[in-house]
């Protein structure tokens, strides 16, 4: 309705017609038409706001959000946590090739280093503002894998290296350390195996939980079983208090991991296919949100510091289940190797911008609880956040 037929319909509710001048007539308005046509606009422009408002909103003040965020400074108040760079972890990929840097075809800008070229790469980050790194090692060697995975604590292989040098070149940096035997074992499985091709839980935690305090007498700050074998986090914290390291080390537990067709470019750059069978049996079936919920308390349980959820982006609602299991733990969120490529992919093709994107899943990412990224867009964050 146009604001004159407005004016008019509401003239003819009130039963005083304007009056029109006819043919012939001056048009010369009285006093008492001004004074009639001023209060009938008043009140018309007063009932065209209450009907434009019962319009859009139904009458209810409440509805009215566009001025909670109509500036771009009160946009970013309206995440109840903002990307900071202290959130971020970075995945570093170390071979035993001690001046490798090669670039992983399926992983867009990452490389695979060997220790001899680590320093220069980690100092130019931690320049802009690098808090803390996620060290898997890739032993490349002929010969150095096998059954039990034994160069995953090898102090000579490049994870404790790397771990030493690291603490001694950067005391600020956080080293986090993944700890998993498929990088070293000769069949490619997460633990150590039956006759049958099965994982032996007992034997695998046992081994595990050696590696991870391995790495912390290494002075690892933090150690991240990615196994998922049972009760490997109880076992973990038991040997670093026996070691007497307990206080100082955090163990993260990837707690719900997921299996699924995210990590191939991970296992490139890592070498850790599977020589048969898949991780179907230890991790988690992607429908499994009940399963997902009981593996995070289990692992509050046993003495976990942070729970992870890995993969981030396809289970946003594991993530606010950690966050509410865990209320009083920090969460963490892996966003993997297949999410971080696939926003590459989208973006060479130009279904988004590339920045746009990686901030937006990672925004997903912090809405949903977590407070802890393990992100391969960390370089870049690093200079965006600036
Ligand atoms: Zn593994």
């Amino acid at each position: 309705m146009s604001f004159s037929s407005l004016v008019q319909d509401l003239s003819l509710r009130e039963g005083a017609p304007l009056r029109r001048p006819t043919r012939g007539e001056a048009s010369v308005s009285t006093v008492d038409d001004r004074a009639s046509r001023t209060s009938h606009i008043s009140r018309a422009m007063s009932y065209a706001s209450t009907t434009a408002t019962s319009v859009s909103i139904a009458g209810d003040i409440s509805s009215q959000l566009h001025s909670g965020y109509s500036h771009p400074l009160a946009r970013s108040w309206q995440a109840e946590r903002q990307l900071t760079k202290s959130m971020l972890i970075y995945p570093l990929f170390i071979s035993d090739q001690d001046d490798e840097e090669v670039l992983i075809p399926s992983l867009p800008n990452q490389h695979r280093r060997g220790i001899n070229k680590i320093v220069p790469f980690v100092e130019s980050l931690i320049h802009k503002g690098l808090r803390s790194v996620i060290l898997f090692g890739v032993p490349l060697r002929p010969g150095t894998k096998d059954a039990l995975g034994t160069a995953a604590d090898d102090p000579e292989g490049p994870v404790i290296r790397t771990i030493q040098m690291l603490r001694q070149r950067f005391p600020h940096l956080y080293i986090v350390t993944d700890v998993c035997l498929c990088e070293y074992t000769s069949h490619g499985h997460c633990g150590i195996l039956r006759d049958d091709g099965s994982l032996n839980n007992q034997l695998s935690v046992d081994r595990i939980s050696d590696v991870a305090v391995a790495y912390a007498r290494a002075g690892a700050h933090c150690v991240a079983p990615s196994d998922m074998n049972d009760g490997r986090i109880r076992a973990i914290k038991l040997k670093l208090i026996e070691e007497g390291i307990a206080h100082s080390v955090t163990l993260m537990s990837y707690a719900a991991k997921f299996s699924g067709c995210l990590y191939g470019p991970f296992r490139d750059a890592a070498g850790s296919v599977p020589s048969f069978g898949d991780r179907k049996c230890y991790q988690l079936p992607p429908g499994g949100r009940g399963l997902a919920r009981r593996a995070i308390v289990r692992d509050i349980n046993e003495g976990a510091d942070v729970i992870m959820v890995k993969p981030a982006g396809q289970y946003l609602d594991i993530i606010s289940d950690a966050k509410e299991l865990g209320r009083d733990l920090p969460i963490a969120a892996y966003q993997v190797s297949g999410e971080f490529a696939m926003i590459h992919a989208g973006a060479k093709a130009g279904v988004f911008d590339l920045r746009a994107m990686a901030f937006e899943s990672t925004e997903g990412i912090l809405r949903a609880g977590a407070t802890i990224v393990v992100s391969y867009f960390t370089p870049e964050f690093l200079d965006w956040l600036d």
